[in-house]
């Protein structure tokens, strides 16, 4: 039976105190908890430590949104995954395309990354994606599987099974224009039998434009386990109408 997770990814958004507001809305009306669905929250670093202590008696789990590979040392403005371990995150995005794109974060610096986090128990959930250019020119399955292998190959005799995955075409991130369910599904499948070729299965999340509308038809589909949500996330109405969706599909 398959689990949803259900992640909110709230990028650059919300101080230490708007983030506190915003737990107390969201933790107040949220649907009770459901075994097979996982409520994962990203704040910012600065408001990790403060929504840590909001969600100590609730089923939701801490998310971070990037970790520095190495655990200390001379990294000027970098947070290690052991720091993210000591304040109680279990899960960490890594390879954001944003990240890809501004950091020029490679797929071998990411498989670094994931490996740091693994060290400290803390699930990475590993984004993929290709641009609209990509997509237009038939290059979809190729940069995907590219991304994917080159990364997985960096990280031979690791235990990946805690790793999740989330599929996110850049085309789709914060334009209000998600992936077709078919479309994601049709990459979730490509993701799904790349990664048995390395003897590994694991969730997938959809990303992109997800919303409090077009979550059900998205995570309705079988290849799909979840999602990665950015705007939608920061509001509690429309984070809470998602999970809600999710836990009428698995019951
Ligand atoms: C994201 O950036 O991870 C994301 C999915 O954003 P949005 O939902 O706003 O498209």
């Amino acid at each position: 039976m398959k689990t949803l997770y259900i992640a909110g990814n709230w990028k650059m958004n919300m101080s230490p105190s708007q983030a506190e507001i915003f737990m107390q809305e969201l933790i107040a009306t949220m649907p009770a908890a459901h075994d097979r669905c996982e409520v994962i929250v990203c704040p910012p670093y600065l408001a990790l430590s403060t929504v840590a202590k909001q969600i100590e008696n609730t089923r939701i789990m801490l998310g971070a949104q990037n970790c520095h590979e190495q655990e200390k040392g001379a990294y000027t403005g970098e947070i290690s995954a052991a720091m993210l371990a000591d304040i109680g995150v279990k899960y960490c995005i890594v390879g954001h395309s944003e990240r890809r794109r501004d950091f020029q974060e490679t797929d071998t610096h990411i498989a670094k990354k994931i490996m740091a986090l693994l060290a400290k128990n803390i699930r990475p959930i590993w984004c993929v994606g290709e641009t609209l250019e990509e997509r237009q020119t038939g290059m979809t399955f190729e940069r995907i599987r590219s991304q994917v292998t080159t990364t997985l190959d960096c990280l031979k005799g690791q235990d990946c099974s805690s790793l999740l995955i989330a599929y996110e075409p850049i085309w789709a991130i914060g334009t209000g224009l998600a992936a077709t369910p078919e479309q994601a599904e049709e990459v979730h499948s490509h993701i799904h039998h790349t990664i048995a070729s390395y003897s590994i299965d694991l969730p997938i999340l959809y990303g992109g434009s997800v919303t409090a509308e077009n979550a059900e038809s998205l995570l309705s589909r079988e290849a799909i386990n979840g999602a990665l949500i950015g705007g939608a996330a920061l509001s509690a109405q429309s984070f809470n109408t998602i999970i809600n969706t999710a836990h009428s599909l698995i019951n």
